[in-house]
C-alpha cells in the first residue's frame, strides 16, 4: 500500500468492473472508493424518505437528477476521509455532474480519469452474471462466488442479484451511457486528463495498467512541483 494524493475518477459502461477497480485502487492508495451507485443504494436500503425517492429511478434504470447526486456528492467529498483524495466511481455522468465537480472547490481536486473500455457483448455477458452483497454492495459473480453460496465474505449479508441487473433494464442503463455519459470522454481528453484502458483484460492486469497510469500521474505531478519551487527559489 502506499500512501498518496489523488483525485481519481473511473468512467466505464455498467460492468466494465469500476467497482471491481475501485476497491482495488483504494486498498492501493489508501483514499476512499465512493461508488455512487452504492452510496444509493444504501439510502435505499435504509428506507429513508430520499431513498424511497431514488428508488424508481435505480429500479427503472434511470439516472438520478444532477441536483440530488451533486448535492450527494459534495457532501461525501467534504468528509475528513476525503482529506487525500478520493475515487470516485459513477460520477460524473453528465457534462452538468462534471462542471459542478471542477467547481467544487474540495482540498484533493481531479488529477486522472480512466476510461475502463469494454465491448457491449462483454458487458453483457458479465451482468447477467453478476451478484452483489445486499448489504455491504460487495461484487461476485457466478463465476467467481462467495466461500459460502451466497453469504458475502466481508459482511455475512446476502449476495443476490440487483434489481437493474435485468436484460431490460440494462439495455436502457447502456443507452443512457452512450447518450449521457460518453461525452464525458472528449470533455476530459481536451483537459488532458484522461487515460484509456482495456477493461476487457483479467482483472488483475487492469489493475496493474491503471496503477502504473496512476504512478506516472503522481511522478509528473511531483517533478513540476519540484521544479516550480525551483523556478520560485531563483527568481
Ligand atoms: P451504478 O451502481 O453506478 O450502476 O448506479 C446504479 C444507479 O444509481 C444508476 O442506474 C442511477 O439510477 C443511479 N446513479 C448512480 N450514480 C449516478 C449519477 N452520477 N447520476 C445519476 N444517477 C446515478
Amino acid at each position: 500500500m502506499s500512501f498518496a494524493n489523488l483525485g481519481l475518477v473511473l468512467i466505464g459502461k455498467q460492468g466494465a468492473g469500476k467497482g471491481t477497480q475501485g476497491a482495488e485502487l483504494s486498498k492501493h492508495y489508501d483514499i476512499p472508493h465512493i461508488s455512487t451507485g452504492e452510496m444509493f443504494r444504501e439510502l435505499v436500503r435504509l428506507e429513508s424518505p430520499t431513498g424511497k425517492e431514488l428508488k424508481q429511478y435505480i429500479a427503472k434504470g434511470e439516472l438520478i437528477p444532477d441536483e440530488t447526486v451533486i448535492k450527494a456528492v459534495k457532501e461525501r467529498l467534504s468528509f475528513p476521509d476525503c482529506a487525500h483524495g478520493f475515487i470516485l466511481d459513477g460520477f460524473p455522468r453528465t457534462i452538468t455532474q462534471a462542471e459542478a465537480l471542477s467547481d467544487l472547490g474540495t482540498p484533493s481536486k481531479l488529477d486522472l480519469v480512466i476510461n475502463l473500455e469494454i465491448p457491449t457483448r462483454l458487458v453483457l455477458q458479465r451482468l447477467t452474471r453478476r451478484r452483489v452483497c445486499s448489504n455491504c454492495g460487495a461484487n461476485y459473480s457466478l463465476d467467481s462466488p462467495p466461500k459460502v453460496p451466497w453469504i458475502c465474505d466481508v459482511c455475512n449479508g446476502k449476495v443476490t442479484k440487483r434489481v437493474d441487473d435485468t436484460e431490460q433494464v440494462i439495455q436502457k442503463r447502456l443507452h443512457l451511457y452512450e447518450d449521457q455519459t460518453r461525452p464525458l470522454l472528449q470533455w476530459y481528453k481536451t483537459r488532458g486528463l484522461l487515460v484509456d484502458i482495456d477493461a476487457s483484460r483479467d482483472s488483475n492486469e487492469v489493475t496493474r495498467q491503471i496503477v502504473n497510469a496512476i504512478d506516472q500521474k503522481l511522478k509528473d505531478k511531483k517533478d513540476s512541483k519540484v521544479s516550480n519551487n525551483y523556478e520560485d527559489d531563483i527568481s
